[in-house]
Parts: structure tokens; C-alpha cells; sequence
């Protein structure tokens, strides 16, 4: 049997892309190499599944590729087409989330009409393009392929190399939005600990990036929501990097001098900072308001959330997601080049791009 599109990753991406072929009526499948689908999907947002941030757009991403698919597919349209499938959707802080604030009702709700397309356990290890029809592992045939198989985030490993023979490009992956690897010389004690600061991003003493939010110490470095946005900047343009900590920066030097460094800060990370204004020779005061960590590296890929890299956006067309290579070959979600930041961003663009191929099929097809 013909298909007229077999989805390739049966991800955030692929599970969109599914339920557009089903709304359109047309014979596709999905093959997912996991034993089971969605399995990114459910990590998200700490397990409450974080569909978008209403505060969308092109600037949250590292290229003007997402562009005419983000103005398209804004975040009311995303909101508007999970409460289509059924699933209430709620705001947190700008963020979106399922009303159930639970990843799995996000899974549920994508797997319901479509479950019974998907072949899991089953990886590709090959696509050709025979006499005008793609030929997938010598066994499936379709006049069309949507390539969904997102980065090599947590896995380690990726599939874009299927698409060389075609002529394709691609970026090699890196942790995009992960924890950093520091000196641990101001750490002692503080693994585990949280705090709100505000992150400032200096590359060899210039600041680059700023960051409000959470901050979690590590046995090795720092993560936490603020330190992901900022290793955006690192993976992009790796160089010599220290991240400065405001740790108290709702509140000005002049009136910390007023409290005891306790009163401000909790006891381990107080010891630390005396620690480093000992150092520098600078006041506990400036030293609050300036706590520096140099940084080693960015993270291991098993760690992150997203990386930078995937297939060139240059070989395909902006409008349709189409290869300018080879005719009737889609792409869609992680897989491209393209990385947003933390809040959203992410499954924003998997779900959008998806849609937006599958839509973008050619009049006639599934008639
Ligand atoms: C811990 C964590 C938290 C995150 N939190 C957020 C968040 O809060 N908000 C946000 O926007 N983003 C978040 N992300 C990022 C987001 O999950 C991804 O950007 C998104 O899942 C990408 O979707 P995708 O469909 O492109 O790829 P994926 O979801 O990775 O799906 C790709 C699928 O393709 C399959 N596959 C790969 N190769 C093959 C092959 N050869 N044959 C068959 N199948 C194949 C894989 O098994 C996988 O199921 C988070 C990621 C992680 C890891």
C-alpha cells in the first residue's frame, strides 16, 4: 500500500503532524523507533507538559526561519487547537499548560485519535526516493515523508544522517538549553540549594546575556531555569565565559549594608560569598551583588533539554517546510535547525512546524 505520508519520530512534532493527517483524511502512519511515543513530550516542563508561552515570536528562537510558521501558528492558535482536541489549557506566568498541569493529559489527548497509526519499535534506517515514490526501509511507501526525529537531547544520539544521501546538510548537535559545568571553588555546600537571582553572562569580562530566575547549585556546576537561557549563548558561540550572580537583586547594595549577610542570604551560600569577597578583596556587599562562577563547559547532552544544531534551514522552504532538494520531503520540530529558549518555545515549535507541513501537502492528496 501507498501512503500519502508516513511521519517519521512519533515526538511532539510527529504526534501534531499525526493528528493533521487524521483531520485532513489522509492514509499516513507514524514509525517511532521507542518502544513507546512521546517520551520528550512527557519530560517537559518538569512533567507538567509546557505547550507554549504566550509571549511568542520569532525573537525567542536563533533563527528568522520560524518566522511566517510562528505568525501563523501563534500561541492562541496553539491554545485554540489543543482545547479543539479537547484538552483545557491554563496560564502560568505566561506559560501554557494543560489544566491538569500533568504531561501525560498532553500525550493522551495527541495519542487518542492516532494511536492506532503508529508503529513503535520500529527504527528507519533507511529512506530512498524510487521512480518518484519514497521507499522506507525497503517495506513502506509513500508519496510523502515528514522527517520528525527531533535532536539528540538526553539520548545521545540522532538520525539525521539518513537525510545525507539526499544532499542534505546539517549542524552537528550541542546541549543547547542545559546546566553548566563551573569551578567549584565557591560551591562548597550549596548542591541542591535554589535561589532566585539575576544571572548576567559575561564573555572575558563583557556582558552578553541577563537572566531573572531560578538558579539550582550543583555538585559541579549550576543549573535551574536562568542558567539554561544563559548556556543558549555559550553553545551557540563557545569562548571563555563567567556567569555573576546577583543574589539579592531586589534589594540595593546600599540598603544590604544595612543587615547582617544572613539576614539576606541563606547561611550556606553566605559563607561562600564571604569566601570569594576574601579572595577579591572586595566588600561582602558588592560581592552579593556580583557572585562569580567561572564556567568549564556546558553540560553533558544526556542533560539537556534541547540542542542547538540539526538539519540546515537553508535547504528548505520557510513556507511549506518542504527540502528545495528533494520534492514531497518534509521536516518539522527539532530536527531542523532551530532552537528556542526555555518557557515554551521548544514544543511551540514542533507542534507549529508540524502542523503547518502536513497543511501545506499538496490540494487533492487524501481525496
Ligand atoms: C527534560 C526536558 C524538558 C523539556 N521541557 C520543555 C518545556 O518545558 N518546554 C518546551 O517547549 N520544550 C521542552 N523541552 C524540549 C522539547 O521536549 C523538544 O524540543 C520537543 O520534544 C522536540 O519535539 P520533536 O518532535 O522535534 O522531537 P522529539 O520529541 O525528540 O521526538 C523525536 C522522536 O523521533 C523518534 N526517532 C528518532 N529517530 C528515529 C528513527 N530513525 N526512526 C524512528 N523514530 C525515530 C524518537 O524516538 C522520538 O520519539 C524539554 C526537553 C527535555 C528533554
Amino acid at each position: 500500500m501507498t501512503h500519502d505520508l508516513i511521519i517519521i519520530g512519533a515526538g511532539a512534532a510527529g504526534l501534531a503532524a499525526a493528528n493533521e493527517a487524521e483531520s485532513r483524511g489522509l492514509h499516513y502512519i507514524v514509525l517511532e523507533a521507542a518502544p513507546k511515543p512521546g517520551k520528550k513530550l512527557l519530560a517537559t516542563g518538569n512533567g507538567k507538559g509546557n505547550l507554549c508561552n504566550i509571549e511568542g515570536g520569532k525573537r525567542f528562537y536563533n533563527t528568522d526561519f520560524v518566522e511566517y510558521v510562528l505568525n501563523v501558528y501563534t500561541p492562541q492558535y496553539i491554545i485554540h487547537y489543543f482545547e479543539g482536541l479537547g484538552l483545557k489549557t491554563k496560564l502560568m506566568d505566561k506559560r501554557v499548560y494543560p489544566h491538569t498541569e500533568s504531561s501525560s493529559t498532553v500525550l493522551d489527548i495527541l495519542l487518542k485519535n492516532a494511536y492506532d497509526k503508529i508503529i513503535t519499535n520500529y527504527r528507519v534506517k533507511k529512506i530512498e526516493k524510487v521512480d518518484g515514490l519514497f521507499v522506507i526501509n525497503d517495506e513502506h511507501y509513500s508519496e510523502n515523508v515528514l522527517f520528525c526525529t527531533g535532536s539528540n537531547a538526553t539520548s545521545g544520539s540522532d538520525s539525521l544522517s539518513l537525510l545525507l544521501p539526499f544532499g542534505h546538510r546539517i549542524k552537528p548537535f550541542a546541549p543547547a538549553l542545559v546546566p553548566l559545568v563551573t569551578e567549584i571553588r565557591y560551591l562548597k555546600g550549596l548542591s541542591g540549594i535554589r535561589v532566585k537571582a539575576r544571572a548576567r553572562l559575561l564573555e572575558s569580562g563583557r556582558e552578553v546575556a541577563q537572566q531573572d530566575g531560578e538558579v539550582l547549585f550543583k555538585d559541579n556546576g549550576i543549573s535551574g531555569i536562568a542558567v539554561f537561557m544563559l548556556s543558549t549563548y555559550i553553545s551557540r558561540s563557545p569562548g571563555d565565559y563567567t556567569v555573576s550572580l546577583d543574589l539579592a537583586y531586589d534589594i540595593t547594595e546600599q540598603h544590604i549594608a544595612d543587615f547582617p549577610i544572613e539576614g539576606i542570604l541563606r547561611r550556606e551560600l553566605a559563607a561562600n560569598v564571604l569566601k570569594q569577597a576574601k579572595d577579591s578583596g572586595r566588600s561582602k556587599e558588592r560581592t552579593i551583588k556580583d557572585f562569580r562562577i567561572k564556567v568549564l563547559s556546558v553540560g553533558d547532552i544526556k542533560h539537556a533539554q534541547v540542542c542547538t544544531g540539526g538539519l540546515l534551514t537553508e535547504d528548505f522552504n520557510k513556507i511549506t517546510l518542504e527540502s528545495k532538494l528533494v520534492k514531497g520531503l518534509y521536516a518539522a520540530g527539532e530536527a531542523l535547525n532551530v532552537d528556542g529558549e526555555c518557557g515554551g518555545y521548544n514544543l511551540h515549535w514542533a507542534f507549529a512546524s508540524a502542523i503547518n507541513a502536513v497543511s501545506k501537502l499538496p490540494l487533492g492528496i487524501g481525496q
